[in-house]
């Protein structure tokens, strides 16, 4: 099964994911912590994307096709994936069919958690008092927040016209919402 995970930031991507992984059996690939572990190892890449990453920019589109490439080539993800944080825009989109359709494994579905920008706002101050990550400050959820809309809201539409996307409610109890994303896409695990 090889599925993406689309929605703002705070909409409860990572949290659902890790839920899906066991459900799966399927590696959870978030580009967020790939990016925040290159950062603790001190990496020439971690080094880079700190500040950007700080600041609640995108991190060049190269780099990130680069660490996706590295990471698909690893044998956990031969039965598929769930991908959290990427695409972020239409070239990574764009970038993301190309490399799979290079390795004959099509994404089979798209999933995305609807959540309202005043409930994301409250979930990301909640998650700064409990993980103290270095990028939730206001500035930079507001950033993120606003680069989510004006480049990662088209993905959606990508996907859509694909015909692989569904949307979720993302709003209730962490089970509610996994439930909804396992109904969601069991005709795509039916194909799988
Ligand atoms: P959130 O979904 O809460 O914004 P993530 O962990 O997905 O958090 O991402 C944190 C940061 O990592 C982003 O703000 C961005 O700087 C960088 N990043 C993650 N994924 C990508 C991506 N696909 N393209 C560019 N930058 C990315």
């Amino acid at each position: 099964m090889r599925l993406v995970l689309l929605g703002a930031p705070g909409s409860g991507k990572g949290t659902q994911a890790t839920r899906l992984k066991d459900h799966l059996q399927v590696p959870h690939i978030s580009t967020g912590d790939l990016l925040r572990a290159e950062v603790a190892a001190g990496s020439a890449l971690g080094v880079q994307a700190r500040e950007i990453m700080a600041r609640g920019d995108l991190v060049s589109d190269d780099i990130l096709l680069g660490m996706l490439e590295a990471r698909f080539a690893r044998p956990d993800t031969r039965n598929g994936f769930i991908l959290d944080g990427y695409p972020r825009n239409l070239a990574q989109a764009a970038a993301l069919d190309d490399l799979l359709l290079r390795l004959g494994q099509p994404m089979d579905a798209a999933v995305k958690l609807q959540v309202d920008t005043e409930l994301l706002v409250d979930r990301i101050a909640g998650r700064a008092k409990a993980e103290g990550r270095a990028d939730d400050n206001p500035e930079s959820v507001r950033k993120r927040l606003n680069i989510y809309t004006e480049q990662t809201a088209p993905v959606i539409e990508f996907y859509r016209q694909h015909g692989q996307l569904t949307v979720v409610d993302g709003v209730g109890s962490l089970d509610e919402v996994f439930t909804r994303i396992i109904e969601a896409i069991a005709p795509a695990t039916e194909i799988g």
